[in-house]
């Protein structure tokens, strides 16, 4: 389930930017937790969408910026896994644009 939480923010980061533009993931190690990043240089997510995209089939956008195909659950399984597993999941901005999804999960030592 991890695997398809991991799979999510990565297919998102590929389907939601530019295909020149790097897709970069981070995994780092600190005591007791693991942080694992994934970043792209997309066209970022609004303050106001931040709110809604781990909601259940939230798609941002309208019908006409919509291009990319989903189902708007991606995000809200994500969510749901990585808090199961007793881990979090964030999104900030990436600089100087696009996004980055955090996956944080306590590990031990
Ligand atoms: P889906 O991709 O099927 O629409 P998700 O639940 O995975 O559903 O994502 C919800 C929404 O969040 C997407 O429709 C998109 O608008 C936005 N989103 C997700 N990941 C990114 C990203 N890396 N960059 C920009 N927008 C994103």
């Amino acid at each position: 389930l991890l695997q398809l939480a991991i799979n999510n923010l990565v297919d998102n980061a590929v389907k939601y930017s530019d295909s020149k533009t790097p897709v970069t993931a981070n995994l780092k190690r600190s005591s007791g937790s693991t942080q694992l990043r994934i970043s792209d240089e997309g066209k970022g997510i609004s303050a106001e969408d931040k709110k809604k995209i781990f909601d259940k089939f939230y798609r941002a956008g309208n019908r006409h910026t919509r291009e990319a195909k989903g189902t708007g659950l991606g995000l809200y399984l994500t969510k749901k896994i990585v808090e199961q597993h007793g881990g979090s999941v964030i999104v900030t901005d990436n600089k100087p644009q696009g996004s980055n999804f955090v996956i944080d999960l306590q590990t031990g030592n």
